[in-house]
């Protein structure tokens, strides 16, 4: 079921995507936040791009592996499900639960349930009802797969729809690695003629990530961020803490 295993052991938090690197587009900082405070991190994608217009499932997963090792996680891997017919069943629900209950993550970021790309978009609803059923007693899988296990906190990664977030995650001290992490994907990104006119050269990755970031980062007074949104409210404990100055 899974390829590109890196190690069998939890992890804190869990970033689920359609694609390979999607996640280095839309969270790859906040991973590297994450990481450098002590959390464990780890990347589930559920394609492995063979449909992809350039390089092979094979070169992808190559690229997979080196964007993970810029990015820290310490584990990574990819489901077996059709790239670009990502669909919301039973059989995908239960492969998504039995990560969840080996990894057993705290917190697992989703994409964001609008966008563009189905893949994207159905990915959001097919890993929530994958988390949910991962904490259902009586799910039907086997042992060995883990104990029910129910994430504490589920988020949604939003960059690459026009929502606008419930919270940024200061991302400035990362951007370097993050970008380095984007432009492992020699396949999609290195300047070539295959799919050229679909494909954004390499000399323009840097100037879209860093404005993307900067703009998500002017929302909430820093230099560079991440946005996500969450479903349910926020809790505070202390008015005196709140960050983001209003006026
Ligand atoms: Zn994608």
């Amino acid at each position: 079921m899974a390829t590109g295993d890196l190690s069998q052991t939890t992890v804190d938090l869990l970033a689920i995507a359609a694609h390979r690197d999607d996640v280095e587009q839309t969270c790859g900082g906040t991973l590297l936040v994450q990481q450098s405070l002590g959390w464990r991190t780890g990347i589930l994608d559920l394609t492995q791009g063979e449909s992809g217009t350039r390089g092979t499932a094979e070169d992808r997963a190559r690229e997979a592996a080196e964007a993970a090792r810029i990015l820290r996680v310490s584990h990574r891997e990819a489901l077996d499900l059709p790239d670009g017919n990502v669909e919301n069943t039973r059989e995908n629900r239960l492969k998504i639960a039995a990560v969840l209950r080996r990894l057993r993550p705290r917190v697992v970021i989703l994409p964001y349930w609008q966008g563009r790309h189905p893949d994207h978009y159905t990915t959001a609803t097919l890993g929530y009802e994958g988390c949910f059923a991962a904490c259902l007693a009586k799910l039907d899988l086997a042992p060995e797969y883990g104990a029910p296990h129910r994430p504490y906190k589920i988020l949604y990664a939003s960059l690459y729809a026009d929502v606008r977030p419930t919270f940024v995650v200061d991302i400035a001290a990362h951007m370097e690695t993050r970008l380095g992490s984007l432009l492992a994907y020699r396949s999609q990104y290195g300047n070539q003629q295959t799919g050229s006119g679909l494909f954004v050269p390499e000399d323009d990755i840097r100037e879209r990530t860093f404005s993307t970031a900067r703009h998500y980062g002017l929302l909430a007074g820093v230099r560079y961020a991440e946005p996500f949104v969450q479903r349910e409210v926020s809790l505070v404990s202390d008015l005196m803490m709140l960050p983001v100055q209003s006026i």
